[in-house]
């Protein structure tokens, strides 16, 4: 089976939580802020930096590329090979932050192993950090303070979550997985005081024991593992919401490319329990790319006030 959403009648779903139709509307609410801007001369400008030729990285930029393209922003696309060294980078990295045509910069992850991806994040200008990795976002996150920059592929689940009408004040939510990407920014979003927060969160990992035993006490589960089908019927309470952060790719002949994407979830195990479930593809991936351009704006609107 190729797309869950062909066959989401098959099961008894409440609701399939759409992530492209929450993406054009989060598009549309961008474009008129991008006209706003224009309207005073000025264009937002989103600077990628992709090191060496990983496929999926490079897909990914293509893709981000586009859709800048699409909303009438300025894309810069910068390639560089994968000899590129960590001071040729900072020194790339210390010239974007004060180019006053790009404001926003993504260095994509993962760079090549020589480089220390620590470094990089620290030389990014804290107000054009609109991946929110910067120590000062995280910080402002932590703080509940609503000029940070937070990460876009968490704050496109909670946009999710908000969009599809489930209440996550006083819900018990588990969130597998506690990278500074995924992990951590969602549980420290869910737990934030208003709307998308209020939730009781914990966060699991690969030390957790007895993983189904936590996870089957979630109202809501956000599965940010990096596994195939990580998470089956046995850790998904019934009427439980599931929203499924995993990209994994799986070899499949009888694709043109010889791969398909699945999540972190077995969707078929799972979808006829649920209340709510995001597919893969097409739940959480276009909120990310979504959520990366409205944070670009916002830095736009920040650094041109
Ligand atoms: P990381 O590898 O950085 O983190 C994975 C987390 O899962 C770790 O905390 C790890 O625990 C935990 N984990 C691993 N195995 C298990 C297990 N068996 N049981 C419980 N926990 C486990 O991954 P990311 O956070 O960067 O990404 C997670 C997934 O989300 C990936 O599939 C990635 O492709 C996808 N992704 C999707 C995006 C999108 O736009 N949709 C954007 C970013 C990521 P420990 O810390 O103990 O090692």
């Amino acid at each position: 089976m190729q797309c869950p959403l062909k066959t989401a009648k098959e099961y008894k779903i409440m609701k399939l939580i759409d992530g492209k139709a929450v993406a054009a509307e989060v598009e549309l609410e961008t474009r008129a802020r991008i006209e706003a801007l224009k309207a005073r001369g000025i264009t937002p400008g989103l600077a990628v930096v992709l090191i060496g030729e990983n496929p999926a990285s490079q897909a990914y930029v293509r893709n981000k590329d586009r859709t800048c393209a699409a909303l009438g922003m300025h894309s810069r696309k910068i390639e560089l090979p994968s000899s590129t060294t960590q001071e040729e980078l900072l020194d790339l990295v210390t010239k974007l932050n004060v180019d006053p045509e790009i404001h926003g910069i993504l260095v994509q992850s993962p760079p090549p192993k020589h480089i220390d991806e620590h470094a990089v994040t620290l030389t990014i200008d804290p107000r054009k950090d609109v991946d929110g990795f910067h120590p000062v976002n995280v910080a402002k996150l932590a703080m509940e303070d609503p000029t940070a920059f937070v990460p876009c592929t968490p704050l496109g689940c909670q946009r999710l979550l908000i969009a599809a009408g489930i209440e996550t004040s006083g819900a018990e939510v588990v969130v597998v997985g506690r990278s500074l990407i995924v992990g951590k920014p969602m549980a420290l979003l869910l737990m934030a005081k208003g709307k998308g927060g209020d939730a009781t969160v914990t966060i699991a990992h690969s030390r957790t024991k007895d993983l189904a035993a936590v996870t089957r006490r979630a109202d809501i589960v956000i599965a940010a593992i990096g596994r195939p089908k990580a998470l089956g019927a046995e850790h998904i309470k019934d009427g439980a919401v599931v929203i499924d952060v995993g990209i994994n790719r799986v070899e499949d002949s009888t694709t043109k490319t010889g791969y398909r994407l699945v999540g972190d979830v077995d969707f078929d195990a799972v979808a006829s329990k649920c209340k709510a479930i995001t597919p893969v593809p097409g739940g959480v991936g276009p909120m990310t790319i979504a959520m990366l351009m409205a944070n670009t704006v916002t830095a736009c609107e920040r650094l041109t006030a």
